[in-house]
Formats: structure tokens, sequence, C-alpha cells
């Protein structure tokens, strides 16, 4: 925070504030980068050398989670490319992709594996110092992966016994990682790794996750498998990707362990694959005889289920391929309710208190509250109504993140007094 940094006030706003209360027309208070105070009405707060945003009956709410982000996949079908291209190239296009998110009105992402050890500390850490603008960013490493196991070889750690597991978890330690992520089931598109193979043993994922715990890192994993789903969940894996083939018995065990584990299904992975990719060389027949078809029908039968057990699922997922290109997020949000049948609240709050659960700031992040982070999204639309008008970048009117405007909404903006407000530097 800049010590120029006005106090903010959002008056005119509809008020979402992801804490199961009805959306209400009222004020928002911003100070210090933080929520200061929430009032319904209007009028009660003080205006008195505040900058005062006329939200004109817009929709003001916490920023957006994405729940499994990748900033090193660069809208490309090469996956390989990923492993030989210039680590001075790729840092400036995950920079691209942090922006990116946060122009989307995303300000919490999850690391879910970088194609380089240290693009992802690095932009994390740019991104904290001020050097780039991005959302705020749990950094992992490579996926790492078993002899055999990996899905891209070259832009995989490789680790075989628990030994091994632990010396690559250590190496995430040592570069700074948030997170470890474990590849530990197949994936149709290799065309060689199915997606309900297991690649991983009991043994290799506890030690995984025992060493990254006792250094204070989160453990995720790629798990498509029923058996994969439930190697992680007996073995202390704290995020699930993908699950698209629970069984009965992966379900009662997430339900069993629904207070601690998160699942990100990365939905529009399947989606997009199945109908959107054939420009890129993978038409429609070719995804559905890899068996795309089927796990799609699998994963939302399997998601409905979890929904209706209380298992946290959030959105987000696997953006920056070809056929998924970053800016795209919010698809994922469209997903929940049409496939999932979560209702439009429903799948807000999945991205934003639950957002703020993952990052492991569940008092800080995703809730329009006092003492929250003052990270906001200011709507031109009712999500509540149409969940997509979050896809379109330009109804996303204002993006604030840590009380400073990423995305000013300028016109509505009615200064009381003059104040300094145009004289923020840029960082040099
Ligand atoms: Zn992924």
């Amino acid at each position: 925070m800049s010590p120029q940094t006005p106090q903010t006030l959002f008056t005119h706003v509809r008020v979402f504030d992801s804490g199961g209360t009805e959306p209400f027309d009222g004020e928002v208070l911003v100070a210090d980068g933080r929520i200061a105070e929430v009032r319904r009405g209007h009028g009660d707060l003080p205006r008195d050398g505040v900058r005062v945003v006329d939200g004109r009956g817009r929709f003001l709410m916490s920023g957006l989670c994405d729940a499994h982000t990748h900033f090193s996949w660069t809208n490309s079908a090469d996956l390989p490319g990923l492993g030989t291209m210039g680590v001075e190239e790729h840092t400036l296009l995950c920079a691209k992709a942090a922006r990116t998110y946060l122009d989307s009105g995303y300000t919490m992402c999850v690391g879910a594996a970088a194609a380089k050890p240290r693009l992802d500390v690095v932009i994390r850490d740019a991104i904290n110092n001020g050097l780039i603008p991005g959302p705020r960013y749990l950094a992992n490493c490579q996926e790492i992966a078993v002899t055999g196991g990996a899905l891209v070889d070259g832009i995989t750690a490789f680790a075989d016994g628990p030994e091994e597991m632990r010396k690559q978890v250590r190496r995430n330690v040592a570069m700074g990682a948030d997170l470890v992520k474990l590849s530990m089931s197949g994936e149709e598109i290799t065309g060689s790794q199915h997606a309900e193979d297991n690649y991983f043993s009991d043994e290799e994922t506890l030690a995984a996750t025992t060493e990254a715990h006792r250094r204070g890192l989160r453990v995720c994993s790629h798990a498509r498998s029923a058996e994969s789903v439930k190697m992680s969940l007996r073995n202390g894996v704290d995020i699930i990707y993908h699950a698209s083939y629970v069984d009965e018995e992966a379900l009662d065990m997430l339900e069993a362990q629904k207070d601690r584990v998160f699942v990100a299904p990365g939905i529009n992975w399947l989606v997009a694959t199945l109908h959107d990719a054939a420009a890129f060389g993978y038409p429609p027949e070719a995804a559905e005889a890899a068996g795309y078809g089927r796990e799609l029908e699998h994963a939302v039968a399997g998601i409905q289920e979890m929904r209706r057990r209380g298992i946290r699922v959030l959105p987000g997922g696997d953006y920056g391929f070809a056929w998924t290109p970053h800016g795209t997020y919010a698809r994922d949000l469209r997903h929940f309710v049409e496939l999932f049948g979560f209702t439009p609240a429903e799948t807000l709050v999945a991205a934003t208190r639950w957002g703020g659960e993952i990052m492991g700031a569940p008092d800080e992040l995703g809730l329009v509250k006092a003492g929250f982070h003052a990270d906001l999204i200011l709507v031109d639309g009712d999500p509540l109504r149409d969940i997509t008008v979050l896809e379109d970048q330009s109804r996303i009117t204002g993006i604030m993140k840590g009380g400073e405007f990423h995305k000013d909404p300028g016109a509505t903006t009615t200064p009381v007094r003059a104040r300094t407000r145009d004289t923020a530097a840029p960082v040099s």
C-alpha cells in the first residue's frame, strides 16, 4: 500500500457478501487495503476526504478464485514446447497470464504446476513486490511423476520411491513453493496415459505429503481415476484435481474428509477438449474415441453427488491450452450452473468464500466483510440471473486488489474533495 492510497467508499452497490445472505443495497468502505465497513442502505458512512465510487446499482462481490492455475501454459497445443521454450520468453508469457487473470476479475489463484521449476515462484514474488500485476497466488513447481507416469516429460520432475519423493518435495521447499503437485493418474489426450491409470504407490504418496506438511506446504494431485482419488485421501493430499471417475467408496471418503480437502474438477478442459479442439487438430470424434465423452459424463455425475454431500468443489482449471485460452476462466462458472446444478449463488460462493479457504486465508479472503482484504469486483449485470456476465471482461467495470484499483471504474467516480488520488507513481 502506498501512503497516498485514499479511502474508497462504494455507494449504491448491490453487495453480494458470499456469507450466505441475499444481496443487499448498501455501501462498502475500504481503508488501508482492507474492507473497513459494510452497511445496508445509503448515507451512513463518512464521505469526508474519501473517494466515493457511485456504483449506480452495480453488483459488488469478492474477487474470484481459480483453483487450478497454470501461468506457464501459453495457449499452445504444443505441450513439449513448454519444456524447450527459452526461460526468458516463458517468464514474460507467465507475467502476461498473471495479468490476464486479474483483468478477468480473478484475485486468487492456486498454482497447479509450472512448466519450469521456478516460473511460478518468480511470478508470485514479482506480483507480491508490485513489479507486475496479478492475483494473489500460491506457487507450485513442476509436477512430480514416477517413471513412466509423466503426462509430458519435459515439464515434469521425476521421483521413484519414498526417498526420491521426499527429495523432490524438498526441492519445492528450497525453491520457495507453496504447493507440491503429484501427477497420479493418466490423461487420455497423451494417447498412452489413460485417465484410469494409477502411477503412484501409497508409500510414495505418503512420503510426499508427510514431507510437504512437515515443511508447511500443501499437496495437490492430478487424480482422474477412482483409485488415485482414494490414494490421495488415504495419504493426506489436500487438493484433488479432476476426480472424474469417483466411485461410491471415493465419495464416502471425500465426504468423511470434507472439512479438510478441496476438489477442483477443471471441468472446462473436458468440455472444450470435446467441443472446441478441432481447429487445433483434435476433432470431436478423436476426443470421443479417446474417452473424453465418457469421462465428462462420469465427472458431471460425480460432482453433482459431491455437491449433494457438501464437499467443497471449486471452479477453475487448466486454462492456457490452445482451446482453453487464458482470459476465458469464467467459463467454469457457467459449467457449475449448467452441468453440476449449482445455483448461481452457490457458484459464486464456491468461487469466492471457498477460494479464500483454499488460499489458506478463510478470515481474510473471499468475503465482502469488515476486516477482509479489499479484493473486490464491480459487475455491470447480475451474475445471479446470468452467470455468464462474468465471462465478459467489459462487464467487470471495477477490479480492486488490496484496496487499490487494478481496473478503475472511472466514470462512475465522484470525488468529494480534491485528493492526490492520481499521483500513484508506476513501480520503478
Ligand atoms: Zn492442470
